[in-house]
């Protein structure tokens, strides 16, 4: 390794207390979405950016969900974007928790509050690894643009998608800093297509079932058929670095009241799709089983329609960034395998545009989203480290 990285990566040893520190003001920064107010974590980045750089915009289409954007070398190409998140999901039940949810207390190596893994913890490293490249006065050819965005647990319509749609910035090259299980590099993700499925009946009295048809009933044959002969078959699909897709009937409603044949039931279901499905193939193929059950049943009477779909997506393992992902772990002597991201990020926006986009954070994945949220700060400061290297081997003169 180089005397200029070795430097860079002393100075980020070195910073430790302030990396702490700074992870811990984001988490106080609450930015719980709903609502997704993301203006006290802005300001806390925006803080520490000033320390190190002029290049600092923010920009917004929603005053209270701002994003931050800042830019190291401005019109150099090709350009690297480290993109992340600044809202949160809610804290839940605040008895499930063992400690302020924003409190950012710290036991025994582990970093608890909400937002602290996913994906806090991702953009602090981002920044600091920026801070340690422009305080050693790292030269580049290539521009580093870090954006922090609101609206990602909701859609990103305001966050990295409005900043996409409007030319806020123009990578060649994206990286995501989402949890990938101490910074697996992750170059494939799922999509999830959101459906509801109403079953309709023919309401009557409790006690003469025989005069109506119960909504219920007849979903119940169109689940028990999801569960046979679709599920089955979803498990077995596996699509390179992705585990198989999934279905998951998240809610049921239906019936009015237990003396009353129930005349509508409405499930909604969440679908975990592979690069190698399509929306319409997956589509399909629940729209197959409602009609095999529809043959068997006249009776039945059901619609599918299609709430949402965020697509997925795989990057060519041959593509430059993936190559320099490899290249940075091993330089670090760290684990350089290709892993696969199974939630959903703002990745999809980038690959959406033909854009090479992975997936590199700290944090362990079944930790996001649950009560006592937290995590392990080594993995924080290593980081750190990586994405410095990266950028340096990326965008580095
Ligand atoms: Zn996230």
């Amino acid at each position: 390794m180089d005397t200029v990285k070795e430097k860079v990566l002393k100075r980020i040893e070195e910073s430790m207390d302030e990396a702490i520190e700074l992870l811990a003001d984001l988490v106080k920064a609450e930015s719980v979405n709903p609502p997704g107010d993301t203006r006290k974590a802005v300001e806390v980045i925006e803080r520490t950016a000033g320390t190190f750089t002029e290049n600092v915009e923010i920009v917004s289409c929603d005053e209270a969900v701002p994003n931050i954007n800042i830019t190291l070398n401005p019109g150099g190409r090709p350009q690297l974007l480290y993109n992340g998140h600044l809202d949160t999901v809610p804290i839940g039940n605040e008895a499930n928790w063992e400690v302020d949810p924003l409190g950012a207390v710290i036991k025994s190596n582990l970093m608890y509050g909400r937002g602290v893994a996913d994906m806090k913890g991702g953009v602090a490293a981002m920044l600091m690894a920026a801070k340690a490249l422009s305080v050693e006065s790292v030269s580049l050819k290539g521009s580093l643009v870090l954006s922090f965005v609101g609206d990602e647990e909701t859609g990103a319509a305001k966050g990295a998608g409005y900043l996409m749609e409007q030319g806020h910035y123009s990578p060649d090259m994206v990286v995501v800093g989402e949890i990938t299980n101490d910074c697996g590099i992750a170059i494939a993700e799922k999509g999830i297509n959101v459906y509801v499925l109403t079953t309709k009946g023919k309401t009557a009295h409790g006690s003469t079932p025989w005069v109506g048809v119960n909504a219920i009933d007849k979903m119940t044959k169109i689940l028990y058929r999801l569960q046979t002969d679709l599920v089955p078959v979803l498990a077995r699909r596996e699509s390179g670095f992705l585990p198989p897709a999934t279905m998951n009937i998240g809610t049921i409603q239906g019936g009015v009241s237990f003396n009353v044949v129930a005349d509508s039931c409405e499930v909604v279901i969440d679908r975990r799709t592979l690069p190698n499905e399509t929306v319409d193939g997956v589509t399909q193929e629940i729209q197959d089983v409602i009609d095999r059950v529809r043959k068997e049943d006249p009776e039945v009477e059901a619609t599918l329609v299609r709430l949402a779909a965020a697509s997925p997506f795989e990057t060519s393992p041959d593509e430059t960034i993936c190559r320099l992902a490899q290249q940075t772990m091993k330089e670090l002597g760290r684990p350089s395998d290709f892993v696969g991201y199974e939630q959903v990020c703002d990745g999809r926006i980038f690959s959406e545009k033909g854009i090479p986009t992975i997936i590199i954070g700290p944090g362990t994945a079944k930790k996001a989203h649950t009560p006592n949220e937290n995590l392990e700060l080594d993995q924080y400061m290593d980081a750190i480290k990586v994405y410095a290297l990266l950028a340096m081997n990326a965008v580095g003169a």
